[in-house]
């Protein structure tokens, strides 16, 4: 019972003490020091928000472009957007530099996310031109606008044990990062999630945030691409959505890890795990065990890091988690 609850009951029960044939008694408003103080209330685990309104943003006489969001995106974000219109056979978009692949929904419109890598550069001018292809063959192009505005992320001191200082290495980790944004640069056409939506890798509170500026050991300054859950190790990790196993192999900072494709870009990455339970080119359902929570790579212990990416940049994985998209 949350604590401002509890304090109602006992005003009501002291009350009802005072009505009642039962005033008499002896009333003690002290808590009773035998029992243990109230348990902190937890922190609710993220889940996927409700769907919010949209806007038109801009149209032709035969579709018209909404978006789910207040017209801006911060950096490390991503955002809803859709392509509504009769007769489409296909939507893809150019913003950023990159191709944002739509994909269709069941009514007959077509959603596309729209992400912002920690690193872009805040500005107000960032055209997003989006092809809509009818079923004739025949495209059109609607056009539009997104600021970019400032992520909010936090500074993080941190330390690893001197044996494993090699890490804290700047080629190390920027080779690492190419090799596995080879891998999230693809975008292929099997949607790995439903209504539903993604799911908490590990049901656990998360701790460490997406996009924390952090200092190992006192010198080294790098970014976090994902979110820690500070776990025992050997717990199981479980994929937060459908989708196809593109890579299963050991890192050197991030230990054993497992890449998977949800398809439309999006994909999700499961680090320092001591045991892996999947293959490269396997199909695996939302919920499946991925492997065991270790502690290989640049850790200091044993606990889980989650990461996501969509379109080939990283993603505040829990803000894509409470994004409404169907
Ligand atoms: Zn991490």
């Amino acid at each position: 019972m949350p604590p401002f609850l509890r304090r109602m009951a006992a005003v009501a029960m002291f009350v009802l003490c005072l009505a009642g044939p039962a005033a008499a008694q002896d009333i003690t408003p002290t808590p009773d020091p035998s029992l243990p103080p109230p348990a902190a209330t937890p922190e609710p685990l993220p889940t996927r928000g409700p769907r919010p309104r949209s806007f038109a943003v801009v149209n032709d006489d035969r579709a018209a472009l909404q978006f789910f969001f207040e017209g801006v995106t911060p950096q490390g974000q991503t955002r809803l957007a859709r392509v509504v219109g009769d007769d489409i056979r296909s939507v893809s978009a150019e913003w950023l530099g990159r191709t944002v692949n739509f994909w269709p929904a069941e009514d007959g419109s077509f959603y596309g996310l729209l992400a912002v890598d920690v690193e872009q550069p805040v500005t107000n001018t960032n055209p997003l031109a989006v092809t809509v292809t009818y079923s004739t063959g025949e495209p059109s192009t609607l056009d539009a606008n997104v600021p970019i505005v400032r992520g909010s992320f936090i500074n993080q001191i941190l330390s690893i044990p001197p044996a494993k200082g090699y890490l804290l290495d700047p080629v190390t980790e920027r080779s690492e990062l190419a090799l596995l944004e080879l891998f999230i640069a693809p975008s292929t056409t099997v949607r790995g999630w439903d209504e539903a939506g993604f799911s908490l890798p590990i049901p656990a509170a998360l701790t460490s945030p997406f996009g924390a500026i952090r200092t190992f050991n006192g010198a080294y300054r790098t970014r976090h691409t994902g979110w820690d859950i500070s776990v025992t190790g050997g717990l199981p990790v479980m994929a937060m959505a459908g989708g196809t196993v593109v890579f299963a192999e050991t890192l050197p900072i991030r230990g054993q890890y497992v890449l998977v494709d949800h398809g439309y870009g999006v994909f999700s990455g499961y680090a320092h795990l001591s045991e892996v339970d999947v293959e490269v080119g396997q199909r695996i359902a939302q919920g499946a065990v991925i492997g065991t929570v270790g502690s290989g790579g640049r850790t200091s212990g044993p606990h889980f890091h989650w990461e996501t990416a969509v379109d080939g940049v990283w993603v505040d994985s829990v803000q894509l988690l409470e994004l409404w998209m169907p």
